[in-house]
């Protein structure tokens, strides 16, 4: 029987890390054309900066589409999902990602050779991961993990300074700090031996 894995795209599978800050902070502070400080470690714009929503959506609309054709997946994701879908798991990518970019996307995972079942766009997780029979969820945003746990779908959770505030203890949330922490966590838990 194929075991079913899901797994987030946006800093999970892509990169957005770089020795300074991230892809984000880096494109807004360039729409700006000021570096522009952020007031609290929140994953959402209109939490993390002092700009107006509306500023924060025309940013949105001018840059989204640049930044998720360029940015460049993790190479130890890419890598592992391949391994995972070549050992006949299912692979369940479960993004936020608005409807409309999911051409954009597809044509990014085939270009970045990431293999995958099923690609389902939808902020709402938790449905979509119980209808697949999801048996663990690999994440990086606090509130997807906890909706996760509460429905009982164990969640890796990669270590983001967005994340950090999350109490995880007794919960079925595994904290990693990167994707070799990922590999270890999935390889246990399967009890398989593909590292
Ligand atoms: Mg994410």
């Amino acid at each position: 029987m194929k075991k079913i894995i899901g797994f987030d795209i946006d800093g999970v599978i892509t990169d957005e890390e770089h020795e300074n800050d991230n892809i984000w902070h880096d494109a807004i502070c360039n729409f700006l054309g000021y570096d522009i400080v952020r007031k609290s470690d929140s994953y959402l714009f209109d939490q993390a900066y002092d700009i107006s929503s509306d500023v924060i959506n025309k940013f949105l609309d001018k840059n989204l589409t640049d930044i998720y054709s360029q940015v460049k997946p993790v190479p130890l994701a890419r890598e592992t999902i391949r391994k995972l879908y070549n050992y006949n798991f299912e692979v369940n990518l479960i993004t936020a990602r608005d409807q409309g970019f999911k051409g954009l996307t597809t044509k990014w995972l085939k270009k970045h050779q990431i293999p995958f079942t099923k690609l389902i766009h939808n902020g709402d997780k938790v449905p979509h991961a119980l209808a697949a029979g999801i048996e663990l969820f690999v994440e990086d945003n606090a509130e997807n993990a906890r909706a996760f746990a509460r429905n009982n779908i164990p969640v890796i959770l990669i270590n983001k300074y967005h994340n950090k505030f999350l109490e995880t203890k007794g919960k079925s949330i595994y904290r990693v700090d990167n994707w070799q922490g990922v590999c270890q966590i999935i390889n246990d838990f399967f009890k398989i031996n593909f590292l």
